[in-house]
């Protein structure tokens, strides 16, 4: 029936085959539709088109519609994942389609019917569980956000892990809490509005779905049905808000996943205000998770991650994404990773048997999704091995001291807090798999010899009837005569005799025809079969299906048994990760000589020779110089402080703000912290911005987005918060600026009482030390040699006397009469600014001064180093000068 013509010449009826088509393209809405045909998944029409430029194959026809081709592309089965890995990368999803009976039950329904097909799945970007599909160290989530009247809610399912949880967010803060959980598809009522959401994270994939998906009155019932229980009850105390997110996350699996919903830890209600508040801007500014350029190369958790397993990194980008605020969680994060740094040996060993574990996580969610293989069933036995391991060493010295809560509790999870443990189910796991493991379990063959007797059974009449065979060909050999006859297997004949077309003639007379009847000539070849060898092929066929058959079966019964244990499992995984986390967290500590910070509710901000940790490892791997260590003291108990930092260009000003913020970060996420010694009040939110980032994709001014980001700060920090600006008010001209600068600090100052970095070139800001009491001033030092600038990248008492701008332009190489130029402009600037008393009157750029205190050309030559240029630059310098001295000036 796959062989049918599709469509339907012009003006007659469609096709069976069709109408089954359009009748399922109608089910998959905006999805590509993946029609399964034989070993070919076929895209139609539009699909085929969009399809076949996204994937660079080649555009066919098959049949027509209203007398127009019909385009057609194909990929083939057992290499679709690779195609739907591109379809998805691409933003787009695919619904499969898949024969759901075999041609000969077709043929059975009768003459004319079409194999049943239906959609067995639409793959999504948040619904992926397939390895090849997924970045094995970032959580894949999909999420679903609830605006209701009363407020709204953010929950998120990671399919591939089985996590689910619910967080409450207000409307003015649900574009940060999106951008802060970065997930692969995001669910949102039709008609809602998307634009905040996009401008804080445009690289959003966002599906709409009808609202009926957020409807609360069925989500408990949804809710229930998930998790096989009666009542939500047990789960916490939803509000409707979180039950309209978790409802549609649930209700979109239902259609995505059609029968094979996941297995899902039961939902986590976060707590508002357990976590640091980080908006999407300042999450940018900090490359948490992702550097400027999107990767993860150069960004925090890039330059920190040594854990030793995926589910380990995704863990440890989780506790970085957010912060926590309760001192007793923080330190007992801190004192789990203070544990292996005082064991070096211990951790060591923990970390060799933590390399050993595949991802547990998501072989166990692959499982129960019955999408999983043989090499997810071994992917567990490895991993329950390295569990065993670990929890063996941790309690060894659980005896001898005691070990740190999380530890603990984690240290009884491996061994799933049973007597016996996992033991059983990894023993059963090592008997029944074989060496060589394919990925789908219908390719057979995975099971060990031994495993099961009446397996190795129908393997062995498998094995035997192919020594008969041999002993058939030989008796052939006898019979006929002709030596070079052999019996071969082709999948379309099956065993068939084969002889030269020499010996056709005597096959094909009397007697031997009597016994060797004609199949098949070929070029060379001429092929028989005989009645013997018909029966021998057809029970080689059947004992072949019969060992796959009892294969899957045994197979499914493993899986069963695995999933028996889901709870546990999960449990198991989870502790695995955060031991991993945590070990490679003391790893990095010891590695790069970071220290345990104190952590209290105080105000205290008390950095002791503080280091930037993503610019410390980058200028040590270029081979720079060593990074110079800057302390910095913006609170002591309940009195805060700002610090304006001032100084040249490139001196190390936004290095040293963003360090004392991503020190916090580190600190309250649990980690050691890049410095001498730390003392941190917990931080409820954290502000960072850079006056005048460009945002031109957004369709925003430079300026106003600088200013939003500042209404932003000033309307919502608080007497707990860090703000950290990075020239405020450089967008828009100098008069504004300064004021608007001016005015924040001393709203900051006096009204929020927060701790604050400012990195200024507004040297008149400086001046506000002296009138409000908590603002100081500091600078970062340099030195001036032979007209150059050099910087000492060191944060100093008071404040900076100049920006050393003209010296900086000089060595990024602007052309030296560009250089000279800007210095006698700047001196005649500099004096008339004297003339008229300076202070905030500063000088504007209205024209340049009277009168040039010298010619450019001398002024070259006095920057001039006769020692430092070649005999040939010499002269292209003259050359230079003349061309100077022939200008006319423009003055
Ligand atoms: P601008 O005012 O132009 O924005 P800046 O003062 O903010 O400059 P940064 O961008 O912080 O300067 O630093 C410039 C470079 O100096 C960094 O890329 C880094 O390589 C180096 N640097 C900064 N701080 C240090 C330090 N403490 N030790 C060593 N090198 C440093």
């Amino acid at each position: 029936m796959d062989g049918a013509p599709l469509g339907a010449a012009a003006g007659t009826a469609m096709t069976p085959m069709m109408a089954q088509y359009h009748a399922i393209r109608q089910k998959a809405g905006d999805a590509l539709l993946f029609y399964r045909m034989g070993d070919f998944y076929e895209l139609f029409f539009d699909d085929a088109v969009a399809a076949s430029a996204a994937l660079d194959i080649t555009l066919t026809r098959r049949g027509k519609k209203d007398g127009e081709d019909i385009p057609m592309c194909g990929v083939p089965f057992h290499a679709a994942e690779t195609y739907l890995a591109r379809l998805i990368r691409k933003g787009f999803s695919v619904a499969i389609c898949e024969q759901t009976e075999s041609p000969a039950e077709a043929k059975k329904r009768g003459a004319k019917s079409v194999v049943d097909r239906d959609i067995v799945r639409v793959v999504t970007p948040g619904t992926l569980t397939e390895e090849t599909l997924l970045d094995a160290r970032t959580h894949n989530h999909l999420a679903a956000l609830a605006m209701l009247p009363n407020g709204g809610a953010l929950a998120a399912v990671d399919v591939s892990t089985g996590d689910v949880f619910v967080q409450s967010v207000a409307a003015s803060a649900a574009a940060d809490a999106v951008a802060a959980l970065a997930p692969a598809e995001l669910l949102v009522a039709e008609g809602g509005p998307t634009d905040a959401l996009l401008a804080a994270k445009p690289d959003l994939r966002l599906s709409s779905v009808h609202k009926s998906y957020f409807d609360t009155k069925g989500a408990a019932t949804r809710l229930a049905e998930a998790y096989d229980a009666a009542t939500t009850d047990g789960f916490g105390q939803f509000e409707p808000e979180h039950l309209a997110a978790l409802g549609a996350v649930l209700s979109y699996l239902t259609l995505t996943q059609i029968d094979a919903l996941p297995r899902l830890k039961p939902p986590q209600l976060l707590r508002d205000g357990g976590t640091m508040a980080i908006d999407a801007a300042t999450r940018r500014s900090l490359e948490l998770t992702q550097a400027t350029d999107g990767g993860r190369q150069g960004s925090l958790v890039g330059a920190i991650d040594r854990t030793r397993t995926a589910s380990g990194a995704r863990l440890l980008a989780r506790w970085l994404g957010a912060p926590l605020t309760d001192v007793a969680a923080i330190n007992d994060r801190l004192d789990a990773v203070s544990f292996f740094v005082d064991h070096p040996g211990l951790k060591e060993k923990g970390r060799a048997d933590l390399a050993a574990a595949p991802d547990l996580a998501r072989a166990l969610s692959r499982l129960g999704l019955g999408r999983g293989g043989p090499r997810d069933l071994a992917a567990l036995r490895d991993a329950l091995g390295a569990a065993r391991d670990l929890a063996a060493r941790l309690m060894e010295h659980q005896s001898a001291i005691s070990l740190p809560t999380l530890l603990a509790g984690a240290a009884a999870d491996l061994e799933a807090r049973t007597a016996g443990g996992f033991a059983a189910l990894k023993d059963h796991l090592t008997r029944a798999l074989g060496d060589d493991l394919p990925l789908l379990a219908r390719d057979g063959g995975f099971l060990a010899t031994g495993y099961n007797a009446a397996l190795d059974e129908v393997r062995s009449l498998k094995t035997n009837a192919r020594q008969v065979i041999a002993a058939l060909e030989e008796e052939y050999r006898q019979e006929t005569g002709i030596k070079a006859l052999k019996i071969k297997h082709s999948k379309v004949l099956g065993y068939t005799v084969e002889v030269t077309a020499a010996h056709a003639d005597s096959m094909l007379s009397a007697p031997l025809n009597q016994t060797f009847r004609h199949r098949q000539t070929l070029a060379n070849a001429v092929r028989f079969t005989t009645p013997t060898l018909a029966e021998l092929d057809s029970k080689i066929v059947r004992a072949g299906d019969e060992a796959l058959a009892l294969e899957l079966e045994l197979f499914q019964a493993l899986v069963d048994e695995v999933l028996e244990r889901h709870a546990d499992l999960c449990a198991c995984a989870d502790a695995l990760a955060l031991i991993d986390v945590t070990a490679a967290l003391a790893h990095l500590a010891s590695e790069e000589k970071y220290v345990r910070p104190r952590i209290d509710s105080t105000k205290t901000f008390n950095i002791d020779q503080g280091r930037h940790p993503v610019v410390e490892m980058t200028t040590r791997k270029q081979g720079g110089n060593a990074f110079i260590p800057n302390s910095c003291r913006l609170g002591d108990g309940d009195v805060t402080a700002l610090h304006l930092v001032t100084g040249p260009n490139m001196a190390g000003k936004s290095t040293f703000l963003r360090q004392n913020a991503l020190l916090a970060i580190l600190a309250q996420a649990g980690s050691y912290v890049p410095a001498a010694a730390a003392h941190i009040g917990v931080v409820d939110r954290l502000f960072s911005r850079v006056g005048a980032s460009d945002d031109i994709a957004r369709g925003r001014s430079t300026f106003m987005v600088e200013m939003v980001e500042t209404a932003a700060i000033l309307n919502q920090a608080t007497a707990n918060s860090l703000v950290i600006l990075d020239e405020v008010g450089r967008g828009t001209s100098t008069f504004d600026g300064l004021s608007i600068a001016w005015a924040a600090l001393e709203y900051l100052h006096d009204r929020t009482l927060c701790r604050g970095l400012f990195a200024t070139h507004y040297h008149e800001l400086t001046k506000l030390s002296a009138r409000l009491s908590r603002v100081r001033n500091v600078s970062m030092a340099v030195r001036e040699w032979r007209g150059d600038v050099v910087f000492l990248h060191e944060v100093r008492e008071g404040a900076a006397d100049r920006s050393y701008g003209i010296a900086v332009a000089k060595l990024a190489g602007l052309p030296k009469p560009v250089i000279a130029r800007a210095n006698i402009v700047l001196k005649g600037l500099e004096e008339k600014q004297d003339r008229t008393g300076g202070s905030a009157a500063l000088p504007l750029f209205e024209s340049a001064p009277a009168e040039a205190p010298t010619h450019p050309v001398v002024e070259t030559l006095n920057d001039l180093d006769p020692n430092e240029l070649s005999p040939r630059e010499a002269l292209d310098f003259l050359y230079m000068l003349k061309k100077m001295a022939d200008e006319p000036d423009d003055e």
